[in-house]
């Protein structure tokens, strides 16, 4: 058995009922094989069962009152996978959905994706399961105040340095930066995606989608197309996939559907975006609103919004939205190039038809790490005391994109599997942290 298969094995015995996990690993280890032969000191080292192993989990209870004076209790997390090439680094989500297993999925990723920035940062994630939809400010800021009440023992800005995701925007960092300050008495960028009054950067709100619209644009570029006249799908209509939808746009696209986790509009003279971020961004409604700013568009429940005939798919939603069926919908009705804005959003099946049939994929932990890169871009600009003005983080940010792309599609080629950059990034991403993991002895 090679070490590989030894190591996934192992893994699967040794941390039982967590899907997602085995998902995202299966899914790197695999990938992995031809480096980790041709340099055997990663085996000698145990990197691998090493790599797989978060460096500590933290599990705590969140209590809160919510409006009618009943105390609520949550579970919050908080796991540092890996801080080899920086200090931990990576989101807080927010869902009802969080548990353990997708949370190490995550994390596991952000170690990858955070290397491929080519920027100091190691990797984590965290979260809980509360669910901030549906609930009052006040209650939003009760549970905040709570959850940074025990999380602010574990990370600060060179230790452990969180952002949000799913669940965690503005809104929710600024209660948590507030209840850091005041329990530590530290002012600090111990937070990313902060707002623009203090400390936040210019463009990190826009850096996610943006950044996957330049790495999916030179992706295009190298295979002689672009985005000019191209019919695009963005699935969701959160912080990614608003802000791919409007770079795509301005590159030339039609964006013809977005959605939510009710249903999915579908335009055909193009997504008018300054309604989907009124609705999203400043009311926090549902996307089935759309129809009163545009009454000649559809809203479906059923059906797939991978149904819709496009050139260009860009699941920016959640992990695994996007199967086999869905993959082969998009085959036959022409996709030519998929980018994933959301971490894991392609099953494993659904993305080997895409490599099957020559479909270009860019897999999340290269096409949404712009996100993270000006986090990282945040975090300097604090320790500086200097704000950037939004041309040079966005300049910034476009050089890091297209440098990933390079850096993928050189791993790719070179270990022999040329446009496939799934392959390319987690090779890409793999190398540093190992070689520093090498360099760090047994720990
Ligand atoms: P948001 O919470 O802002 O938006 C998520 C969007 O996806 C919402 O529109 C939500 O709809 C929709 N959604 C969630 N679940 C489903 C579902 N099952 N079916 C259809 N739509 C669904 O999150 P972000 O935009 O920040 O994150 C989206 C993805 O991108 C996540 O995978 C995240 O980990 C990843 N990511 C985010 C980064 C960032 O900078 N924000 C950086 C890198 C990756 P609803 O409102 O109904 O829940």
């Amino acid at each position: 058995m090679s070490y590989v298969s030894e190591v996934l094995q192992d893994l699967i015995k040794k941390n039982p009922n967590e899907p997602e996990f085995h998902q995202a690993a299966t899914e790197v280890l695999e990938s992995l094989e031809p480096i980790v032969e041709a340099n055997p000191v990663y085996q000698k080292m145990g990197i691998l069962e090493r790599l797989t192993e978060p460096d500590r989990i933290v599990m705590f209870r969140v209590p809160w009152v919510d409006d009618s004076g009943k105390i609520q209790v949550n579970k919050g997390y908080r796991i540092q996978f890996n801080n080899s090439i920086g200090p931990y680094k990576g989101g807080l989500r927010l869902h009802p959905s969080v548990n353990l297993s997708i949370l190490k999925f995550l994390g596991f990723e952000q170690v990858f994706k955070n290397s491929l920035t080519g920027l100091p940062i190691g990797g984590a994630k965290g979260g809980s399961n509360f669910d901030p939809k549906g609930k009052s400010d006040r209650e939003v800021m009760a549970f905040c105040q709570s959850f940074m009440t025990e999380l602010f023992k574990y990370i600060g800005k060179d230790t452990d340095v969180p952002a949000g995701d799913i669940g965690t925007g503005a809104r929710e960092i600024g209660y948590m930066f507030g209840q850091y300050k005041r329990i530590t008495g530290l002012y600090e960028g111990v937070l990313t995606g902060k707002g623009l009054t203090y400390g936040g950067s210019l463009a990190r709100k826009e850096a996610t989608g943006y950044g996957l619209i330049y790495l999916m644009n030179e992706m295009l570029a190298a295979h002689a197309m672009n985005f000019d006249g191209k019919r695009v799908l963005v699935s969701g209509s959160g912080n990614v996939a608003i802000y791919a939808a409007e770079k795509a746009a301005q590159y030339g696209a039609k964006v013809v559907a977005m959605c939510d986790s009710n249903g999915w509009i579908y335009d055909e003279a193009g997504v008018d975006l300054d309604a989907i971020k009124k609705i999203k961004e400043v009311e926090r409604k549902r996307i089935s609103e759309y129809l009163n700013y545009r009454p000649k568009a559809e809203y479906h429940t059923d059906g797939s919004i991978w149904d819709v005939p496009c050139d260009i798919a860009l699941p920016c939603a959640t992990q695994n939205e996007l199967n086999l069926e869905n993959a082969k919908t998009l085959i036959k009705n022409g996709c030519v190039a998929v980018g994933e804005g959301a971490n894991m959003p392609t099953t494993p099946d659904a993305a080997h038809e895409f490599l099957k049939n020559n479909v270009l994929f860019a897999p999340g932990k290269a096409a949404n790490a712009g996100g993270v890169a000006t986090s990282a871009l945040e975090m300097s600009q604090n320790s500086l005391r200097l704000s950037w003005s939004f041309e040079e983080v966005d300049a910034r940010l476009k050089g890091i994109m297209v440098n990933i792309y390079k850096n993928i599609d050189a791993a790719s080629e070179k270990y022999g599997f040329k446009d496939n950059f799934i392959v390319g990034a987690n090779i890409a991403g793999f190398t540093k942290v190992a070689d520093s993991m090498v360099a760090h002895g047994i720990v």
